[in-house]
């Protein structure tokens, strides 16, 4: 089975001006696409493996060959996370449901949450994702390095955010801290609230 790049849900420049089109033009049809092309790589002489879905080789990368264990880890990380990344972005959702419940819940406050969020995602050094999750049947924040993905710790994401420099260079270059704030207006939290709840359930 070769592992697949999904379609991006909308078009290009839906959550302009927050995020260009031109970024999600490359980040989806050429950073997506290399991790999906790379995985299909490493896999092609593991027939049993190449069965396998994304999350359930991430969950037992223990079981890869060492020789392409880095590989897997790294490409089906990154093939794992933009396909969960992607439904989470939409412009105009408006923060409520029972994620946000639990959210506040956790952090005190929406805005507590949003600063602790944002700080997870400013301050991790070099490429990676910050991620709320749920762990033990609680949120926390979770800065993950590369393309690893919280399942692989046994931990299941609920909200992330790409901080690679390929998620937000064209539009903001060098300033981070403005992209992850704009991130905050193209949060899909209809499908974060989905997320929680397969998650808690
Ligand atoms: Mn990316």
């Amino acid at each position: 089975m070769e592992h697949m790049l999904p379609n991006l849900p909308y078009v290009f420049d839906a959550l302009e001006p927050f995020i260009d089109a031109r970024t999600m033009e490359i980040h989806h049809g050429k950073h997506h696409q290399a991790y999906v092309a790379n995985l299909n790589a490493a896999l092609k002489d593991q027939p049993s493996l190449s069965a396998m879905s994304v999350d359930k080789l991430l969950r037992n990368l223990n079981e890869v060959p060492e020789s392409i264990r880095t590989a897997v880890r790294n490409h089906g990380g990154g093939h794992l996370n933009h396909s969960f990344f992607w439904p989470t972005l939409k412009k105009d959702v408006a923060a409520k449901g029972p994620a946000i419940d639990a959210i506040v819940k956790k952090f005190g406050s929406f805005e507590a949450f949003r600063e602790q969020f944002s700080t997870t995602a400013v301050k991790l050094f070099g490429s990676g994702w910050a991620w709320l999750v749920v762990d033990n049947g609680e949120l926390a924040l979770v800065a993950a390095p590369n393309q690893d993905n919280p399942i692989m710790t046994g931990k299941i994401p609920v909200l992330g955010i790409d901080v690679w420099e390929h998620a937000y260079y064209l539009l903001y270059q060098n300033r981070r801290p403005d992209y992850v704030s704009a991130f905050f207006n193209v949060i899909n939290w209809e499908k974060i609230n989905e997320h929680y709840l397969a998650a808690v359930s």
